[in-house]
């Protein structure tokens, strides 16, 4: 829908809100019951709004990815938000000792500090893909401001060595019509995931392992961090002592994992 339709609709819902307003005052039931009804209509179009806006992976025409695609055998994808850091050595080696290929969502500006670790991460063949600049949101952006985040991470990313996928990750998973309106424009795909378990509240590794591994299915895109936003020096412990343990947990129950840019 447009923004002139757009604007339509909701003059038409403002026109029908007050008549719903004075049928009841006035006690005209026909015109109650239509306000009332256009009251319901109004509220399912504002809890659409915030729900596609708010709820990474709600997105009822399907432009958003979310999990892998059917596929004959058991395979999930390990995805990491927020890196490189300095801890993203440390991820790479357990993910090595395991044999797993990740899809790191990676922050130009924190590519910047680590540029040695974003290029081992290609060399070692895992998805390197994009999650922004900086980890500010964008689902209130105009469309030219998401598409320089983009475009600005994919030309430092290239600068520093590496060519990302074309696969993009808001911050916070949080996006919009213009978000979806540029990765199409630029040839991204937009993913979410479909099980978060909250790594960066840095609870006890054994509650992310029961997080991780519990309802585990086919299909399954997880989220982990190999950093904390923004930050310089992200304390990613629980995480760390706790990926051994889920990666054992998902190979013992016969996953294989597949990246991203290979779904
Ligand atoms: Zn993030």
């Amino acid at each position: 829908m447009g923004a002139k339709a757009r604007a339509w609709v909701n003059r038409g819902l403002v026109v029908l809100a007050t008549a719903a307003g004075v049928g009841l005052i006035l006690r005209l039931p026909a015109i109650a019951t239509v306000g009332k009804l256009a009251i319901l209509a109004t509220a399912a179009l504002i809890g659409g709004i915030v729900a596609f806006r708010e709820i990474p992976a709600f997105d009822p025409l399907g432009r958003v990815h979310w999990r892998l695609p059917r596929r004959p055998t058991r395979a999930c994808a390990i995805t990491f938000d927020d890196g490189p850091s300095a801890s993203t050595l440390r991820v790479v080696e357990i993910l090595g000792r395991h044999q797993v290929k990740a899809t790191f969502f990676v922050l130009a500006a924190n590519a910047r500090r680590h540029p040695d670790l974003l290029r081992m991460l290609a060399e070692q063949g895992h998805a390197v893909a994009i999650h922004g600049v900086t980890h500010k949101k964008i689902h209130r952006d105009s469309e030219a401001s998401v598409e320089r985040e983009i475009s600005t991470a994919m030309t430092e990313l290239s600068a520093l060595g590496v060519q990302p996928a074309r696969l993009y990750r808001p911050p916070h998973g949080l996006k919009s019509r213009a978000a979806l309106r540029v990765a199409r424009k630029l040839g991204y795909q937009l993913w979410a995931w479909s099980r978060g378990i909250w790594d960066t509240d840095r609870p006890d590794p054994e509650v992310l392992v029961r997080r991780a591994t519990r309802f585990a299915c086919a299909r399954m895109v997880l989220l982990l961090h190999d950093g904390r936003g923004d930050e310089e020096h992200p304390d990613i412990e629980p995480m760390l002592a706790a990926l051994p343990r889920i990666l054992e947990r998902l190979c013992a129950d016969g996953f294989t994992f597949l990246t991203l840019d290979r779904a």
